[in-house]
């Protein structure tokens, strides 16, 4: 039966509609498509440009090419210490346990890594792994994954719709039913049904101000299925990764991948100090990025910092031969864009907000959300990284989960069987809210309120915090929530890019206020969340996962209980690492 809003929108029709084209996208399309589903893939920007593609430094396996003693096990332990225990035991234990069979299985389909001698897959060290277990490509990783994926995906004979926004989710009495969106280019709304949505946005990096994020990253993905009653888990962590450049200003934030460090990139301030003796004497550099953010932090704090507020990291003692090979994209994007020479001098580097260990809640084995049929994988989904990610975690969870949300799409549809309807007036209720700051006159700049957002979540939700501040960003952000919804912009829909931001500004307000009410209930300090006033850990938020969900209208912050880690996963913590 042709429901009336097919008449009056573009409208698509798939079994599943993967939203988002990084690689937890790609793999999970590359899945569901071999299922023998009708698979549609839209993404915001253009098929490749994600985050994945900047990815530099590698991809976390213990394929033991170059340690053998590595295993599982051992990826499995350092991913728990590092995500402080508030990982989803079971999400750690797949991850770690299936990473090697997706790094072959991008082998197989045509990645080129770099070699050791012998021919194998190169493993490089990086911080908070016990082992040389980074399998990379110089420093442009996530070129060759997204390259293959997308290889691999246009040959699976899926749907691409690039450049198209999607905005709300779409219900059918308690389950998914497809998904509303807008074409960037003519603004005219596309309606997509759907049996299954996978959800694989990304983060929510681009409300801060300093960030390696790019402009996509706007928590669209964390809002949408909030908005339909999905829960989101621990929003408080959010990584700041400890190097971003702090200067020249033109590139403020941008990262300086991990692979520096691993490559025998050595910190200082001022006074020239390897601070980080004084903090991890055994890792020193390779410490956690959670530590290593706070030490540089604490360096700058008390006035042992760069020029520009930063501390020095400096690779030039390795020569121009080595860093050109090992490190070639780092070098010529700095040479080019900072005019900073790094064979024969330091750069100035500082944290940056990078990643959002947060996200939506899934089930470990089959990626599904609380929201029945809806998926989440890649970073918009939580629970794998616990209160901290180490690097080169996030490439092989995106490949693991990516393949899982999938298969538990193509599950769900085979136990589910029958098509969603999707109402005519939630279309309609959807097309009506995106053309509102259109209708509104003399209202507030987008521009202006997401400058003021990402200063004020800068200051007051940052990279340490405390109750008066997070109190102070919870009134701030009420009353910019309250401005966006009376934002207004000129002109016509067609790539009217105030209008995609003042959009985009509902979800990015939105997770802010859940980083903030979390980072406030959480009274103690773990991985990626430091409250000045709640020093230290604390035996119950040990214990506790923070919630977020929508009820009545309203933000309930709550907990839940970490799930119990067996026996025999419990053990091996007892074993020396
Ligand atoms: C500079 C940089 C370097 C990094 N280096 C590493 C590394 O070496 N190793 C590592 O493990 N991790 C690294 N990371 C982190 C890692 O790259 C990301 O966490 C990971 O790629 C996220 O993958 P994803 O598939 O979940 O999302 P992404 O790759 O971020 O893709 C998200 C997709 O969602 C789309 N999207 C968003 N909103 C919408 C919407 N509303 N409608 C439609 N589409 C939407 C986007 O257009 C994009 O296609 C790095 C990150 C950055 C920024």
């Amino acid at each position: 039966m042709v429901q009336n809003y097919e008449t009056r929108y573009e409208c698509h029709h798939h079994d599943v509609l993967v939203v988002g084209a990084g690689g937890a996208g790609l793999r999970a399309a590359i899945e569901a498509s071999a299922q023998g589903l009708s698979v549609g893939l839209v993404c915001k920007s253009l098929l490749g440009k994600a985050h994945t593609v900047m990815a530099e430094g590698g991809v976390a396996a213990a394929m033991a090419n170059v340690d053998g003693e590595d295993g599982w096990q051992t990826h499995f332990k350092d991913t728990m210490h590092g995500g402080k225990f508030l990982n989803n035991w079971r999400m750690a234990q797949i991850h770690a346990q299936e990473s090697p069979d997706r790094i072959r299985e991008l082998e197989r389909w045509g990645a080129v890594f770099d070699r050791t001698e012998s021919g194998k897959i190169l493993q490089r060290p990086f911080g908070g792994h016990t082992y040389r277990r980074l399998c990379h490509v110089g420093d442009h990783t996530g070129l060759e994954l997204i390259r293959t994926l997308q290889d691999k995906g246009v040959h699976s004979g899926m749907d691409v719709y690039m450049e198209a926004t999607i905005t709300h989710l779409l219900m059918d009495n308690g389950r998914i039913a497809g998904a509303f969106g807008y074409w960037r280019e003519s603004g005219r709304f596309i309606v997509f049904s759907a049996k299954t949505v996978i959800l694989a946005t990304g983060g929510i990096g681009k409300a801060y101000s300093v960030t390696s994020n790019s402009w996509e990253y706007t928590a669209d993905g964390h809002a949408a299925a909030y908005r339909v009653g999905a829960e989101l888990i621990d929003m408080e962590f959010v990584q700041f990764h400890p190097t971003g450049m702090v200067w020249p200003n033109g590139v403020k934030g941008l990262l300086i991948t991990e692979a520096v460090r691993g490559e025998g990139g050595q910190l200082t301030n001022s006074e020239g100090e390897r601070f980080m003796k004084n903090v991890d004497p055994k890792r020193m550099e390779l410490s956690t990025r959670d530590i290593v953010a706070k030490a540089i932090y604490r360096e700058v704090k008390e006035g042992r910092g760069s020029p520009h507020g930063g501390v020095f990291l400096d690779i030039s003692h390795r020569g121009a031969e080595f860093i050109k090979k090992k490190l070639p994209g780092m070098y010529r994007q700095l040479l080019e864009f900072a005019d900073v020479d790094i064979t024969k001098g330091p750069m100035e580097v500082g944290p940056t907000t990078h990643y959002t260990m947060g996200g939506l809640r899934v089930e470990a084995d089959s990626a599904q959300t609380t929201v029945p049929g809806l998926f989440a994988c890649g970073e918009v989904a939580a629970g794998m990284h616990g209160a901290n990610r180490l690097g080169g975690n996030s490439l092989s969870d995106l490949l693991v989960f990516g393949r899982r949300a999938g298969i538990g799409a193509a599950d769900y549809i085979r136990q589910n069987p029958g098509v969603p309807v999707i109402r005519d007036e939630d279309v309609d209720a959807a097309a009506r809210e995106l053309i509102t700051p259109f209708e509104q006159e003399n209202g507030e700049n987008p521009y202006e309120l997401h400058r003021e957002l990402q200063t004020m979540m800068q200051a007051k939700v940052g990279i340490v915090r405390q109750e008066a501040d997070l109190q102070s960003a919870l009134t701030d952000l009420q009353g910019l929530a309250e401005r966006a919804r009376r934002v207004s912009v000129q002109g016509s829909r067609q790539f009217n890019t105030a209008w995609h931001l003042a959009i985009d500004l509902g979800s990015m307000i939105l997770a802010s206020q859940a980083v903030a009410h979390c980072a406030l209930q959480r009274q103690e300090s773990r991985g990626g969340h430091t409250r000045l006033d709640h020093e230290g850990y604390n035996d119950y938020w040990a214990r506790h996962n923070s919630t977020v969900r929508q009820e009545n209208g309203d933000m309930r912050i709550g907990v839940s209980e970490l799930p119990q880690m067996p026996e025999e996963l419990a053990k091996l913590f007892e074993e020396a690492v």
